[in-house]
């Protein structure tokens, strides 16, 4: 029931960066380049991927303090975060047409600038005594599309 994965979205914050707008850029400048850019295209192409799998489902992206040209963590949260008592939506450009990215999620049109649009939902519960808290992506909706569709999705 406890999921420690659910809690690392406020633990990992200390490391956000403000000065990139995409994962694309986030991936070129914060990975040291012998972990990401010297190893050809087809494997960034691949981290990036990922790195979009991981937005969408946990809400925010890291460097682990071995890749980062930092040394420390860097996590990447998006840059919109809007917040109610119960929802918190992080949202991103990916910089790509849907092309590359595919038709909006919502209306099923083509997409010149493609969005990724993570909500997460609050959760809080008492076990043994002692009260859990934080954020999940349990029953959340996480869409791909025009930046105008997915701010209708927002509850
Ligand atoms: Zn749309």
């Amino acid at each position: 029931m406890f999921d420690k994965d659910k809690t690392c979205y406020y633990n990992f914050q200390k490391y956000k960066v403000n000065d990139v707008s995409t994962i694309e850029e986030f991936c070129n400048k914060y990975y040291k380049p012998d972990r990401f850019k010297t190893r050809g295209q087809e494997y960034m192409d691949c981290v990036i991927k990922s790195d979009y799998k991981d937005m969408e489902n946990y809400g925010y992206v890291i460097i682990s303090h071995h890749d980062s040209i930092t040394g420390e963590v860097v996590a990447f949260y998006g840059n919109e975060i809007a917040q109610n008592d119960e929802y918190k939506y992080t949202l991103l450009s990916t910089g790509e047409s849907s092309k590359k990215y595919g038709k909006c999620e919502v209306c099923g049109e083509h997409v010149s600038e493609v969005f990724l649009q993570s909500e997460t939902k609050h959760y809080k519960f008492e076990h043994d005594g002692q009260i859990y808290e934080g954020w999940t992506h349990n029953k959340c909706n996480s869409y791909f599309g025009h930046k105008e569709c997915l701010l209708s999705k927002r509850r």
